[in-house]
């Protein structure tokens, strides 16, 4: 018999979306689709591929008629203006995109990425059609001072604030702590799902959508630990990095969601 928290899971589809982050040429991305769709071509989950700017068109021709979505890295929260470099929503929804990642905490390291921005860059996401992919995180510090609940809950609660509550599910949330980025150290399944099951509390607080919000889990996810990660019950999916930049193993992360 399932659980209850096991059958909300289920209604739920399974997200996993590959961040290739400053990875890959537009002649690279075309290889790479080429070689994942065959691989995926049964697959029921939401599979989103998040290509570099320069990509995203390329990968976006190659996916009409598939299963696969296409995100952007990032997104101005302004419509258009002075903003040397910087890329809008509406600019992201001619393409043809249909998601963006938000938050990415290489974004907030390296790049001053606030969450202050972040309140704008979400609803505006949401305006022009775009799901937004809000990361949120406590870095190892944060954690070691059992600070992890108080970060993730200040996150959410700023980056989401000006969101409707009946749009909450229009969101997808990634909890990426960020000591398991790019090291190698996943979390364990119990630590996901502990703080999966937090943000999806902390989202409920907001209204009842938040039992249809999808929450992945990222950091150092391979097709060795997917399977364990996204069989929690609050654990919806998958954003991946290292391993998305391979077709043959984020396909195999891919089946893993099934
Ligand atoms: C990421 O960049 O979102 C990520 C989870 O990276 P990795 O899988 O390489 O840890």
């Amino acid at each position: 018999m399932m659980s209850p928290n096991e059958r909300e899971q289920s209604t739920r589809t399974p997200y996993v979306a590959a961040n290739w982050k400053m990875h890959k040429t537009v002649a690279e991305a075309a290889q790479f689709i080429d070689t994942l769709l065959p691989r995926i071509a049964a697959t029921q989950s939401d599979v989103v591929v998040c290509p570099p700017f320069t990509a995203l068109s390329a990968v976006v021709e190659r996916r009409y008629g598939t299963a696969v979505r296409v995100a952007a890295q990032n997104m101005h929260e302004e419509g258009s203006g002075a903003f040397t470099g910087e890329i809008s929503a509406s600019m992201l929804v001619e393409l043809d995109v249909e998601a963006v990642v938000l938050g990415h905490s290489e974004r907030r390291q390296y790049f001053g990425e606030t969450d202050a921005s972040l309140a704008r860059k979400v609803p505006a996401a949401l305006a022009a059609g775009l799901e937004p992919i809000l990361c949120v995180g406590e870095s190892e510090a944060a954690r070691d001072a059992g600070e992890t609940e108080e970060v993730l809950e200040r996150q959410l609660q700023v980056d989401l604030a000006d969101v409707p509550a009946e749009d909450l599910d229009r969101v997808v949330v990634a909890y990426e702590p960020i000591w398991a980025i790019g090291t190698g150290r996943t979390a364990s399944e119990a630590q996901a799902q502990e703080v999966c099951a937090f943000i999806r509390d902390v989202l409920r607080a907001r209204g009842g959508a938040a039992d249809r919000v999808r929450i992945l889990y990222g950091g150092s996810v391979k097709p060795a630990n997917a399977a364990e990660l996204m069989s929690q019950a609050d654990v919806d999916g998958a954003l991946v990095g290292g391993a998305s930049l391979d077709p043959a193993e984020f396909a195999a992360i891919v089946e893993a969601a099934a």
